[in-house]
């Protein structure tokens, strides 16, 4: 397949760097100031108060959007939408917002919009799938077998059986991921109160306040752009993943130390400096800034955490006692729960292929950072609950996992007729090689781009 030219450096120069939005404050923010708060908001440079507006995907999805330039959720999530979205949004424009919200700055939307790679690529995801993108009942069937599978395993792990060390956590991630994640892009349920309902199964790797400002609001909106993106951060001082990292010592060692960060990513990583940073700073990550009003509310972090902490940490130690084996069961399905969300997350964007690209174009950019992993396989799909179609779910984040095999064939064809670098890999296999070689890249100080393990 060709590649297109990656990065117009002068393009990057002028719109990456520096990044608004790196350094770290603590909040100033008391409880009582964000209930009443009103949700202002700014999309392709108009502001508008959104608070009273009754959004079909409820309250959350309208809250994501607070204090931000939300102009990439906007475009985003409206692409299979019949009403004229645009004219709905005009009813809620003010001229003088109370206070001034800078632009994200990063895509060019007239381009994006106006380019006839768009053009298409929209055109056709809406003839082969409608308007009807939500869950079907024979994904829903799937999921009831997992929540079976999952709750024997659970039921023989307070048994003491040490098989479920890992057929515990595995079993309940693939149950929870093929729920969780397109529960908190609203595209489980066209109900939204099941969406919030789906949120809860993902307790033990994501406090539902952190994941909407990692993974919904920033991630999606700037996948690999360092300064925006916090996937990029989680692991900075060991970890180098972007070339735009600063090369430090300790890079040396990442292709061993990658292994730790994979182990502990869940219960320190997500969990308690997910709890940590929602609690004490502005900013996720560095670069999200934590919106803070009645539905994302930030007095459900803590509570969370606690519930996380007592199931997995303290309720292994009462049923098998200050033991090895309490220790064991304390620690160990953490880890493989770990491990189960890190393949089926890493892999989606770091990889040689997909690390140093760039397009002004929005949804070329969706294409170009990320990577699909054996598309073909239903067991692949199954336990990483459709992530491994992730190009596809990157253009359009709204659609439920059970559609995005129909679009795969469309954004492949015209991906391959505009020149846009699609990269996959046959097996889940090659896909943690691919990663793996990406992670060795960065650990020199000039990184050795697709340097390929032979
Ligand atoms: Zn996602």
């Amino acid at each position: 397949m060709q590649k297109v030219a990656t990065v117009d450096s002068k393009y990057r120069q002028e719109y990456l760097h520096p990044s608004p939005l790196v350094n770290p404050t603590k909040t100033t923010l008391t409880t009582n100031d964000y209930k009443d708060k009103r949700i202002i908001t700014k999309i392709l440079g108009r502001y508008y108060d959104l608070t009273d507006f009754k959004h079909p995907a409820g309250p959350i999805a309208i809250a994501c959007t607070d204090g931000r330039d939300a102009t990439e959720l906007f475009m985003s999530h409206h692409l299979f939408t019949k009403k004229d979205v645009k004219d709905i949004l005009s009813q809620f424009e003010i001229k003088n917002p109370p206070e001034e919200i800078p632009d994200s700055g990063v895509y060019d939307w007239e381009h994006t919009m106006n380019d006839p790679f768009t053009i298409e690529l929209h055109e056709r995801a809406r003839k082969m799938l409608g308007t009807d993108i939500k869950g079907n009942w024979k994904r829903n069937l799937e999921i009831g077998l997992l929540f079976i599978i999952a709750l024997t395993q659970v039921y023989q792990f307070v048994q003491g059986y040490w098989h479920t060390l890992l057929t515990m956590p595995f079993s309940w991630w693939t149950f929870g991921v093929n729920i969780f994640h397109d529960a908190s892009h609203f595209a489980w349920s066209k109900n939204w109160k099941i969406n919030d309902l789906g949120m809860n199964v993902g307790f033990m790797f994501s406090i539902p306040y952190v994941w909407y400002h990692q993974h919904i609001i920033a991630h999606h909106s700037f996948p690999n752009v360092y300064g925006y993106d916090p996937d990029l951060y989680h692991s900075e001082d060991i970890l180098r993943v972007s070339p735009d990292m600063e090369f430090v010592q300790a890079f040396v060692y990442q292709t061993i130390s990658f292994i730790w960060v994979w182990l502990v990513a869940v219960p320190w990583g997500l969990m308690f400096m997910g709890m940590t940073q929602s609690s004490v700073r502005e900013k996720y990550n560095r670069v999200v800034r934590f919106s803070r009003n009645k539905y994302l509310n930030p007095n459900e972090i803590i509570p969370r955490y606690l519930v996380f902490f007592v199931l997995f940490h303290l309720v292994p130690f009462y049923l098998h006692g200050f033991t090895f084996k309490g220790c064991m069961f304390s620690f160990w399905p953490i880890y493989v729960f770990s491990v189960c969300f890190m393949i089926s997350s890493q892999i989606n964007h770091l990889t040689p292929d997909t690390t140093d690209k760039f397009d002004k174009n929005f949804f070329k950019h969706q294409i170009i950072t990320s990577h699909n992993v054996a598309t073909g396989s239903k067991l692949v799909t199954l336990f990483t609950g459709g992530l491994n179609l992730q190009i596809e779910h990157h253009l359009f984040p709204s659609v439920n996992h059970a559609h995005l095999s129909k679009l795969f064939p469309i954004v492949q064809e015209l991906s391959k007729k505009h020149n846009v670098s699609y990269t996959e890999s046959p097996s889940l296999w090659r896909a943690v090689v691919r990663y793996f070689e990406h992670v060795r890249n960065y650990s020199y100080p000039e990184p050795q781009i697709k340097k390929k393990i032979e």
